[in-house]
């Protein structure tokens, strides 16, 4: 079976494992240079050029968790039930000033501030209320149900380190704290061509032997995930020579260069050429599949001035599994950010599954509940590198380890779901 011809003997050398070829990619690049300063509503997936300190204590004052009563702890019984008189009422927004605590309960509100001196608060539905007395049970702790000033985050604490990538429960911090603009870095702009003879805009008419132009999208669209920006080129023919002069235009203009296709070993392979001749190639076998050949290099002939570039295989599937866990955290590091790998839970497996050693396979499921609580993956029938469908109808990739070979159903395997690889 052609299966069993050995990667590394196929392609003339040793494979390189997906973290060594991540951290390579990483080092192609250094940070972008400029900032710009945007509203918080522009702000989510930008990343910060400066560390964010809290200007104030969040919440700035001390104030009730419920809706109930406000006494002082010292006031209660040290066994059994108290009962104070109810005296005063403050509702969130009002002034506490003035409000006597000292052997009385006061009616709160959630939001509302503590009135100096009360230090805890009963929840209405734990107390009974009758003649302007206020029955409050025993076992409450000191400080129960109230929100002592600067709980959340302290004045002078930082909140954000710089380049730190914006979430929006990121924005909502910085909102609570008054802000309404921040500094972020400028987005790094990345060039986006497809490679192929084959392709069609899609719009256009299909001629006998052609197919739509899937990559170019698909990749826009991730990179714009990633936080960058889209500088989309279009569709590059199999000739080297034009391939060349257009990578080399490109380079002038953007951070990055992304091709798809074109970096097998064909004959009509031609990426790898153009950039030996447009810079400098260094071209890799990943084990990992879908998604080997990935070529990388730089566009640029003298160490300044080069432009770090990344030719993803031309299968649709390995394309996504390669901008993920390869180009990814070198997108990171452009944007001026730290990569976080993507986080992958286990869950049971549906399917017994076989693989060669020495590279890393990442398999198309779909999850349902299991009896234990794990949820099982179910493989996508279909596992083309090019059946999108394997994609769209899936929820994530499960994790084959890169020593893995024969693998029992039943095993729990990590699992990535989408979501968490698109950042
Ligand atoms: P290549 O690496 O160029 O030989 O391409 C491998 C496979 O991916 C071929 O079947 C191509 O037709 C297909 N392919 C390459 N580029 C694209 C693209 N932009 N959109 C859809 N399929 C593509
Ligand atoms: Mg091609």
């Amino acid at each position: 079976m052609a299966q069993l011809s050995r990667d590394d003997e196929a392609f003339g050398g040793p494979l390189m494992s997906v973290e060594q070829a991540s951290v390579r990619a990483a080092g192609l690049a250094a940070p972008v240079t400029g900032v710009e300063t945007l509203p918080l509503g522009l702000a989510d997936g930008r990343v910060l050029a400066e560390a964010v300190i809290a200007g104030l204590d969040l919440p700035p004052f001390a104030n009730s968790a419920v809706d109930g009563y406000a006494v002082r702890f010292a006031d209660l019984a040290p066994a059994g039930e108290t009962a104070l008189a109810l005296a005063g009422r403050i509702a969130a927004g009002a002034d506490a000033a003035g409000v006597a605590t000292a052997g009385v309960a006061v009616r709160v509100f959630t939001g509302a501030p503590m009135p100096a001196g009360a230090d805890t608060v009963f929840m209405q539905e734990d107390v009974t209320v009758e003649a302007g007395c206020v029955r409050l049970p025993a076992g409450l702790k000191r400080g129960a149900n109230a929100r002592p000033a600067g709980e959340d985050i302290a004045a002078g604490e930082q909140a954000f380190a710089a380049g730190h990538r914006l979430r929006p429960q990121d924005i909502g911090l910085l909102a609570a704290l008054g802000l309404t603009q921040v500094t972020v870095r400028r987005r790094p702009r990345v060039a986006i061509f497809s490679t192929g003879d084959e392709l069609t805009e899609p719009g256009q008419p299909l001629g006998p032997a052609a197919i739509y132009d899937a990559n170019r999208s698909l990749l826009a669209a991730m990179v714009a995930r990633a936080g960058a920006e889209v500088l989309d080129l279009g569709i590059l023919r199999d000739e080297p020579d034009s391939l060349a002069k257009r990578l080399g235009e490109a380079a002038q203009a953007c951070d990055l260069v992304l091709t798809s296709g074109g970096v097998s070993t064909g004959e009509e392979d031609h990426v790898k050429t153009a950039l030996a001749r447009a810079g400098s190639l260094d071209f890799w076998r990943i084990g990992i599949k879908p998604g080997r050949p990935v070529a990388m290099g730089v566009i640029g002939k003298t160490p300044l001035g080069t432009t770090p570039f990344v030719g993803l295989p031309g299968n649709p599937v390995a394309v996504f599994v390669t901008f993920a866990f390869v180009a990814r955290p070198l997108l990171a590091r452009l944007a001026g950010t730290e990569h976080r790998a993507p986080a992958a839970l286990p869950v049971r497996l549906g399917f017994p599954y076989r693989k060669k050693e020495g590279r890393r396979e990442y398999v198309r499921v779909a999850l349902s509940p299991g009896d234990d609580g794990v949820m099982v993956a179910r493989k996508h029938a279909q596992d083309g590198a090019g059946v999108l469908t394997s994609l769209t109808r899936t929820d994530g990739l499960v994790e084959m380890a890169d020593d893995w070979t024969t693998i029992a159903e039943g095993t729990l395997a990590p699992f990535y779901a989408y979501a968490g690889l698109l950042g």
